[in-house]
């Protein structure tokens, strides 16, 4: 069931502006590749982007966890890499959430196999009290407690991620 709006569209809109400040003063002197993790990170990655002074090249990459429910499986299976050559190029993985860390450890992992300079770690969620694998976040828009949430890219079985707020969302059976 759709639960109450955790973070409204404004709330949303103010701190991608905020990040993305944060973020274009650290892109000075790079050569950066915005990696995006499907799909959780779409609606977060074009706005975030799209908020930079700088040109970046962009990428994408998914990989399965979740399934359709609502708690992690913890093996991570590449669906889909990324094109660009990594190598001596200085990334920034874009995330919707980190949960207990273990797809973002998994995929900077894999990236980090491909030799770039270096690897950033940018999420617009995070819930540390459900962290399992240690993860550096270096740009982070909120925190939030052990809720379950959807909209603005995080879905339910697939539903909810085109909702322009964030709201949080518990199965039937559940409330
Ligand atoms: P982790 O591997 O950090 O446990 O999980 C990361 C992934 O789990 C996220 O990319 C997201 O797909 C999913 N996830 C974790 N928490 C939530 C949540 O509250 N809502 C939704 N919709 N997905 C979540």
């Amino acid at each position: 069931m759709l639960g109450r709006v955790v973070l409204s569209r404004e709330q949303i809109a103010n701190v991608i502006r905020r990040m993305a400040e944060e973020i274009d003063s650290d892109l000075e002197g790079r050569s950066p590749v915005f990696i995006g993790v499907l799909k959780g990170c779409v609606y977060f990655f074009t706005a975030l982007t799209q908020e930079l002074a700088h040109s970046v090249e962009v990428d994408f990459i998914q990989v399965s966890s979740y399934g359709s429910g609502t708690t992690s499986s913890g093996t991570v299976i590449l669906v889909k890499d990324i094109t660009a050559d990594v190598r001596d190029r200085d990334v920034y993985l874009v995330e919707d959430i980190v949960d207990t860390g273990t797809t973002l450890s998994d995929v900077v992992h894999l990236i980090r196999a491909r030799h770039p300079r270096s690897v950033q770690v940018v999420t617009l969620l995070s819930k540390p009290s459900r962290r399992k694998v240690e993860i550096d976040v270096d740009f982070l828009g909120f925190e939030i407690d052990d809720i379950f949430v959807v909209g603005f890219g995080l879905d339910y079985a697939e539903q909810y991620r085109n909702l322009p707020d964030i709201h949080e969302f518990v199965p039937e059976g559940h409330a």
